[in-house]
């Protein structure tokens, strides 16, 4: 059997010149592949007390659901803004060029409950950094933060350091 990061396809200059973009559905569109990437999520959080799994918008949801599914676990969708149609609160973060915004439903993460972050990978940290404060806000804990894949060289951990993260693969 193939390892994780031999279904992962890197395509250079995607979006832009300068970019490898690591894509992962050529993980998902192959059953090993899949089993592959979900058992390895599965891996990290098995021995983790936890109430609830938050994936970040869109891959996060592909990969976190079905590890909230099968640890029986809720599972919670953090979205871009004006998706989710109840009360929401919001963080505001740094892009490359410009910022991004990240929203929760304020009903989402109940004061207590401890929280797995879950998404396909870490480049500069912003978008789980911005979801895990988002988390706290809501007075939640964040007790995990799993990755599919990590770009190293980027440096999200840095923006990470008071969390428990994990990576299936990490790009150099
Ligand atoms: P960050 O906030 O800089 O860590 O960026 C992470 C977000 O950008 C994730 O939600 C990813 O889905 C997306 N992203 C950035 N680079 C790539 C890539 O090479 N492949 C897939 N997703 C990427």
């Amino acid at each position: 059997m193939k390892k994780l990061e031999e279904y992962v396809i890197s395509i250079p200059d995607f979006p832009e010149p300068g970019i490898i973009f690591r894509d992962i559905t050529s993980i998902l569109q192959d059953p090993d592949g899949l089993k592959l990437a979900i058992d390895s999520l599965l891996e990290m959080v098995k021995d983790v007390d936890f109430d609830v799994v938050v994936g970040a918008e869109s891959r996060g949801f592909i990969f976190g659901t079905p590890v909230a599914y099968a640890m029986g676990k809720a599972f919670v969708p953090a979205r871009k803004p004006g998706k989710l149609p109840r009360e929401t609160v919001s963080m505001e973060y740094a892009l490359e060029y410009g910022t991004g915004t990240i929203e929760l439903h304020r009903d989402s993460i109940k004061p207590g409950q401890k929280v797995v972050i879950i998404d396909d990978l870490i480049a500069t940290g912003g978008t789980v950094e911005a979801i895990a404060k988002l988390v706290e806000e809501l007075g939640g804990e964040v007790v995990k933060i799993c990755f599919v894949m990590e770009l190293a060289g980027l440096k999200g951990r840095d923006k990470l350091q008071k969390y428990d993260v994990d990576s299936a693969i990490i790009y150099e």
